[in-house]
């Protein structure tokens, strides 16, 4: 043995290594547990328990001699061994190695037992196997074209139909079973299928050499097709055409209605008179009514890098709050009232219908906004009605009655002091009789001027009705010297003509146990006391 060939033990497949008389001469590991009882010293004893070489065995190609005959130094044959396992396949592959000749064995049992064909009759082995590797692939193409859900067919290059799917069989309603395609003139298929097509375009399919295209045809059945035209070789050299339509049908039909509910969505929220939004941190979408409410283009508004930019900051607490619960993906409604900025800062009173949904799979908020600018300057002005005095501009008697009520409360709670002056505008019939109405206006006016500049800020100032007012001073303010000083400022500065206007005041305080009623008719004492008196001064009831 000139050669270590002990390093083929090493290796996971059987390796045999045999002289010029077939004499074994190594044998590795493998080889040995494969081949196992066999009997003898040369290969065909141990391969094949034969008494002769194999190729003296007519169905037996030996490779060692086809390698001699031919002179090669290699050469690759797929044998059949019998083995404990049964029937086995071996790729043997030979080389020349000197005057030996090293045989490897791979087991191909597996993949040539999925062919299910007998390669061993064969009287040229490469051309078997290569046609069988073909086949193999073939095979698995035909099979995976078989059981694809895509309509396939295909076509040699004589543009003869060579294969056609069940898929393709279902999509056109033919008549054909898929197993008997056998060189069916295409121009046959055609006919049949092409009445299902909407255009004559069909005749430009078959004889058009298009590349690989792809196209959506509607069919005259209702059907849509999603069709793919790719040449393609059938086999080493024969060019074909494989044709494949995918029904998609459904897929287009719910793609259709997703636009279309898209649309209506589109063209709801476009004509809507009410802003609309769809917002995370940014804004994704907003309607023209909503940017036009704010004085900003649609493309400025989806800019802005927080949605809290157009808040007013008196709300961008609330808002932020609420924008965070829209993220987590809190779908409970929200509406609330806030006011918004416009771009150029005009304030916005809006009323926000808000929840959350999901946009692109991440969870957004949705809203609706109602400008209630307008609503809210009425309500506003309707407040201010309701408790102001339209002639001279402060409370009312119900106003006063309010603040009335609460000071009570807050003295007997929490024993606080306040006192009330109740006046009267002396002799004011004839001021309205001797000048007129409108001057009697204008002296209840004056009068009111002159009080303010009297009085402090705290201190509550009402016409009580006619002409006579009332003020409410809380705390321990000494009422009667403000009323003293109230009147000697009118009486000194105040005439009408030659008119000297003056004014009568009755003070009172509150008592514990006051009520509206108790503490106001001692006021109204008061100033019943002041007018019999003499008018033109202070009366304190305690
Ligand atoms: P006295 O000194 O006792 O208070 O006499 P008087 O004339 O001021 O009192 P009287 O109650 O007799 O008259 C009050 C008048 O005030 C009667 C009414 O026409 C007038 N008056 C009430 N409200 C208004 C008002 O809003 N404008 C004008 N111009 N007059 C009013
Ligand atoms: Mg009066
Ligand atoms: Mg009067």
């Amino acid at each position: 043995m000139s050669k270590d060939y002990e390093q083929f033990n090493k290796i996971k497949e059987p390796i045999m290594v045999i002289d010029k008389d077939y004499n074994i001469i190594f044998i590795n590991e493998t080889a040995k547990q494969e081949y196992e009882g066999r009997q003898g010293t040369k290969c065909y004893q141990v391969s094949y328990n034969f008494d002769k070489p194999c190729w003296e065995h007519a169905e037996h190609p030996c490779p060692k001699k086809i390698m001699e005959d031919k002179n090669l130094q290699k050469f690759n044959v797929i044998h059949e061994h019998f083995t404990e396992n049964g029937k086995e396949y071996f790729e043997v592959r030979i080389y020349k190695d000197g005057e030996n000749t090293i045989e490897f064995h791979l087991n191909i049992t597996n993949v040539i037992k999925s062919i299910k064909q007998d390669v061993i009759n064969s009287d040229n082995p490469i051309i078997k196997e290569l046609q069988h590797q073909i086949d193999v692939v073939f095979k698995q193409f035909i099979n995976l074209l078989k059981n694809i859900h895509f309509g396939v067919m295909i076509e040699n290059e004589k543009r003869e139909v060579v294969f056609v799917n069940k898929p393709f069989v279902e999509i056109f309603n033919l008549n054909i079973n898929p197993e008997e395609i056998n060189h069916l003139q295409d121009k046959e298929l055609f006919r049949q299928i092409s009445s299902f097509f909407k255009n004559d375009d069909i005749e430009e399919y078959i004889t058009k050499n298009k590349p690989v295209y792809n196209e959506i045809v509607h069919l005259n059945n209702g059907k849509v097709l999603n069709q793919t035209f790719i040449p393609i070789y059938v086999d080493s050299e024969n060019k074909g055409y494989a044709w494949i339509f995918e029904d998609i049908t459904e897929k287009y039909k719910l793609e259709q209605e997703l636009k279309e509910s898209e649309e209506k969505f589109r063209v709801l929220a476009e004509v809507a008179p009410v802003g609309i939004f769809i917002q995370k941190v940014k804004f994704i979408y907003v309607n023209k009514t909503f940017a036009d409410m704010l004085e900003y283009s649609i493309d400025e508004l989806l800019n802005l890098e927080s949605v809290l930019q157009i808040v007013h900051p008196d709300f961008r607490e609330k808002v932020k709050k609420i924008v965070q619960e829209r993220l987590q993906g809190i779908k409970e409604i929200h509406r609330y009232e806030i006011k918004l900025l416009t771009k150029t800062g005009k304030e916005k009173w809006v009323e926000v219908s808000s929840s959350a949904t999901k946009y692109k799979g991440e969870n957004v908020g949705i809203g609706f906004v109602l400008d209630i600018t307008q609503r809210k300057e009425w309500e506003q002005k309707l407040e201010k009605l309701a408790t102001t005095d339209g002639l001279t501009g402060i409370l009312n008697r119900y106003a006063f009655n309010k603040f009335l009520e609460e000071e009570i409360y807050r003295a007997e709670r929490y024993g606080t002091k306040f006192s009330i002056i109740l006046f009267d505008i002396d002799n004011f019939k004839k001021i309205n009789d001797t000048y007129g109405h409108l001057t009697g206006d204008e002296v209840l006016k004056e009068t009111v001027n002159i009080v303010k500049k009297q009085i402090r800020k705290s201190d509550v100032f009402a016409r009580w009705g006619g002409e006579e007012f009332i003020i409410l001073l809380p705390n321990g303010t000494d009422a009667v010297e403000v009323a003293e000083k109230i009147r000697k400022t009118i009486a000194n500065s105040f005439f009408i003509g030659p008119e000297k206007i003056t004014v009568s005041f009755g003070v009172t305080s509150f008592k514990e146990g006051d009520t509206i009623n108790s503490i106001i008719k001692r006021a109204d004492q008061a100033l019943y006391l002041a007018k019999e008196n003499g008018k033109n001064r202070v009366e304190y009831v305690g």
